[in-house]
């Protein structure tokens, strides 16, 4: 990414801190650290100002792609071992093989955000994050940067004299 102001880029490590969560909800607020002026990163998303996507929270997608892919991955591994040799070559099978393993390891992580959403930890997660962004936003002098670079901060965040 390269900062507006100075066209300089700025480093992977400096924009994903430790932090760093795939929502993208962290603060949109970057300071560039070559010309330190602020700017506003697209990508990230405070949630307590712009709130939680629902579709990390529905299951319906992850639940379909888990199924498409195990049934794929099933399905090369089925070729394999009914189909007789002389049928499909060994290089066929061979590709097989490994297009099964590769569905299956998809499989295996749309099936593990299935559970996270079944089990509710995926809501503690973001509630977490939704803890995290009011914090932030709590903080006056940072609701009045965000204001100042035509960000929509919530009135009950803003400053009584922006409000
Ligand atoms: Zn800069």
């Amino acid at each position: 990414m390269k900062c507006p102001h100075c066209h300089k880029s700025i480093e992977n490590n400096y924009l994903y801190p430790k932090d760093w969560n795939s929502y993208g909800y962290l603060s949109p607020l970057i300071t560039c650290p070559k010309c330190n002026k602020d700017f506003l990163c697209k990508a990230f998303h405070e949630p307590a100002a712009e709130g939680v996507d629902k579709k990390w929270l529905n299951i319906g997608i992850p639940l379909k792609r888990a199924l498409i892919c195990t049934a794929i991955g099933a399905v090369c591994w089925g070729v394999i071992y009914y189909v007789s040799n002389p049928i499909i070559s060994l290089s066929i099978k061979e590709f097989l093989a490994l297009s099964s393993v590769y569905f299956l390891a998809f499989a295996i992580i749309y099936w593990m955000t299935v559970i996270r959403i079944k089990s509710g930890k995926e809501a503690k997660i973001l509630l977490k994050l939704v803890q995290e962004s009011e914090k932030r936003l709590q903080d006056e002098s940072y609701a009045r940067r965000l204001y100042n670079l035509g960000y929509k901060v919530p009135e009950k965040y803003l400053p009584k004299d922006l409000q």
